[in-house]
């Protein structure tokens, strides 16, 4: 349906990443809440400006960092960040010799089969968390989130969550890892309790990732050290904030001149 769109409407990519989510949904990777999900990172990028910001490229070079320097990185999946990311996530994969984990909120097989087979598709060699034999519950968590691959997050010492749900990223820091969530929302839970928060949309960020990590991979890891540990994620929070609110006051003003015109 994107050729519809014109490609001077001023939400051109806002609606071709609606299309790209409800074809996915069509073909049962997306659930329906991922929909609505959706919607609510949408609302905090129209505040952000639809930009990578400044404090957010911080965020990606430490997350690019920090996964250069895993012993056992994870990406997890879920079915948005398949929709919207998943050449993405197989490239930085790759560049950070990560596995990749289908892992659920909304929990069936045939959607993790059906995120499977994209992942596949798009060339992804292997994809954990669907094989019933590997998979084991991590005691921090009640209901099916609780599900992980003992190859995968179990095991791992980094695990990358773009989109993820608060309980899952706090289990997963409690249980000593260190967490990079792709959240819009510097609020959430989510972006709370990461250990770095990329607060950018995941379509603008993971390319960026993906080549931040490339560059990074050239250099010595104690300067990846070295970088990793000068980095404050609350400070890119607060920072991601101020950036919505001194935004939200030029508008402010723009909107009162206007209407005294
Ligand atoms: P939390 O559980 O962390 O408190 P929540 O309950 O508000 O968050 P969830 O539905 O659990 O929200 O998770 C969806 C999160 O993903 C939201 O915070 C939303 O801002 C974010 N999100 C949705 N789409 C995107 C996107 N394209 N890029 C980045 N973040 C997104
Ligand atoms: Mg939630």
């Amino acid at each position: 349906m994107s050729w519809l769109i014109p490609k001077n409407h001023p939400r051109y990519h806002s609606l071709v990443t609606r299309e790209k989510l409800i074809k996915h949904f069509e073909s049962g990777v997306v659930a329906r809440a991922g929909l609505i999900a959706h919607g609510r990172g949408e609302a905090f990028d129209y505040l952000i400006g639809e930009e990578t910001t400044e404090p957010a490229l911080r965020a990606i070079k430490a997350a690019a960092c920090a996964l250069l320097l895993a012993n056992r990185p994870v990406i997890s999946v879920n079915g948005n960040a398949a929709a919207l990311a998943g050449e993405w996530i197989i490239k930085l994969a790759d560049v950070v010799n990560a596995k990749i984990e289908v892992n659920l909120f909304y929990r069936t097989k045939e959607r993790e089969r059906a995120i499977e087979s994209l992942l596949k598709s798009l060339g992804a060699k292997e994809v954990l968390g669907v094989d019933e034999r590997f998979q084991t519950t991590i005691p921090e968590l009640m209901s099916e989130r609780r599900r992980v691959d003992s190859r995968g997050i179990l095991i791992a010492d980094a695990v990358l969550v773009p989109l993820e749900d608060g309980d899952r990223t706090e289990a997963l820091k409690r249980m000593g890892k260190t967490v990079i969530a792709i959240d819009l929302n510097p609020l959430s839970r989510t972006a709370r309790a990461a250990s770095i928060t990329i607060v950018d949309n995941i379509v603008r960020a993971m390319p960026k990732l993906v080549e931040e990590a490339s560059r990074l991979k050239q250099m010595p890891r104690d300067e990846l050290r070295l970088m990793l540990s000068s980095y404050d994620n609350n400070a890119v929070l607060s920072e991601a904030l101020e950036h919505m609110v001194n935004r939200l006051k030029k508008l402010a003003g723009e909107v009162l001149r206007a209407q005294s015109k």
